[in-house]
């Protein structure tokens, strides 16, 4: 495949946008490579300025979860749009969305709309502490809940729990206030509870992890994250925004079984616009503005043509309940195609799945937690990276991103992926 145009783009952005990129993982820097510029997309497919067409495993990190471009949301969005885009002012399409995902999602009485999943969180987290009065936050090593800074801490050395910040520009301050688990290990979490009794707010958690690769959560391990949170008198926070409307309309609160005090909502919840959304019963949403003291706001929150794409999309998988299975059904195909391949060629590989996420590691030690995700062979992800998007199929550029899988794809594009697998696995 030739990537002439994109190639050129790319330097042309480079000269006034930093990396040439909008959001770092965009340009390719852990595959190598130059990004591909895309012309437009459709259904199961991107196609790029040169010309090519891949098919998609990303779906825009999650939120085309019906495909692109679909006709229903584009059409809403385009009726919409002769309407004005933006008002400033409330409108009956957010009651609407916002009455739609009360109903769908298990433990929550009321909704406030952002405009990104880094909004959702970083608010969530500030009505946690002022619901507590309490300062301290855990978060889990390998996590993402978006780029604000009490989010922007890896573990420090000495002490486990002890945050350092991982970006210049976040203060050790901030960081003093973030605390770090281990995914999948309850007693590292405990440790930090003992250490910290009083002063833990929240427990933030992404209830499947997406931004480690998918790392599922082991059985258990969520439930005692609630019996330790209610045991020390904190509040439990699902981070949604990759898991929300995908894993099922009440998301991985409702398929796990384990209700979280705040869940935030990202990607699915905007049907590929910029919309964020967290989410808890009225006696803690109560503490946010104007009805409370915890201050909150947006000029374009609740955005009339955000909240159409979202509800349209919302409502499309409500009337569609099968489609959770369908799309569960398609990555169990992937995974499976793919295992019995890599099998035959002897690689060590870990494949994690969970509904219609997807990842595979390479590396022979079981995948649960950032540190083992950590060990997985980079530069063999490089080749195979490349490998599939020369043979048309377009993959997360990172090891350590899920797949999403859409709705639009269909069984020939899968074994047309499988047989772009075949092909790169006789390469290496
Ligand atoms: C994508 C993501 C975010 C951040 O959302 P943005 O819309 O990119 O700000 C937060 N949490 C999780 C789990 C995500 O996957």
């Amino acid at each position: 495949m030739l990537y002439q145009r994109s190639s050129a783009l790319f330097e042309a952005a480079k000269k006034v946008i930093p990396g040439g990129v909008n959001s770092p993982v965009r340009a390719f820097k852990s595959v190598g490579g130059k990004p591909v510029f895309v012309e437009k997309a459709k259904g199961a497919y991107l196609h790029d300025v040169d010309g090519n067409r891949l098919i998609d495993y990303i779906s825009s990190w999650g939120p085309m979860i019906l495909g692109h471009a679909k006709e229903e949301v584009i059409n809403a969005i385009a009726q919409q749009a002769k309407k004005g885009t933006s008002y400033g002012m409330p409108t009956a399409l957010e009651t609407e969305i916002a009455e739609l995902v009360v109903s769908l999602v298990p433990n929550i009485d009321k909704v406030r709309f952002v405009n990104s999943g880094t909004e959702a969180c970083m608010s969530a987290v500030r009505l946690a502490r002022g619901y507590t009065h309490r300062e301290k936050i855990i978060k889990f090593a390998g996590c993402y809940h978006g780029h604000s800074d009490a989010f922007l801490i890896q573990a420090g050395s000495g002490a486990i729990t002890f945050g350092a910040p991982n970006s210049p520009g976040v203060t050790q301050g901030t960081a003093k206030d973030t605390l770090l688990g281990d995914y999948n290990d309850l007693a590292s979490v405990e440790a930090v509870f003992q250490q910290y009794p009083d002063e833990v707010a929240a427990i933030i958690i992404e209830p499947v992890a997406g931004n480690m690769g998918c790392i599922p959560p082991e059985p258990g391990f969520l439930e005692g994250l609630r019996t330790l949170c209610d045991q020390y008198g904190a509040l439990l926070i699902f981070d949604e925004v990759m898991t929300g409307f995908r894993l099922g309309l009440g998301g991985a609160q409702e398929r796990l079984g384990v209700n979280a005090d705040i869940a935030t909502y990202g990607k699915v919840v905007g049907g590929g616009l910029p919309v964020g959304a967290f989410a808890a019963r009225t006696e803690i949403m109560q503490e946010l503005a104007p009805d409370g003291p915890v201050y909150q706001a947006g000029t374009l929150s609740g955005n009339p043509l955000a909240m159409i794409a979202g509800l349209t999309t919302l409502q499309l998988l409500q009337a569609n309940k099968e489609l959770f299975t369908r799309l569960d059904g398609k990555t169990l195909q992937l995974h499976e195609g793919m295992k019995t391949l890599i099998n035959e060629k002897g690689i060590p590989h870990q494949f994690n799945r969970f509904g219609s996420m997807l990842s595979l590691h390479f590396t022979e030690e079981k995948v649960t937690d950032f540190a083992s995700a950590c060990h997985a062979d980079n530069e063999l992800f490089k080749s195979y990276f490349h490998g599939m998007l020369e043979r048309g199929v377009y993959l997360p550029p990172s090891a350590f991103e899920s797949y999403f899988l859409n709705d639009a794809l269909t069984a020939e594009d899968i074994a047309f992926t499988l047989e772009a697998f075949q092909d790169w696995l006789k390469t290496i």
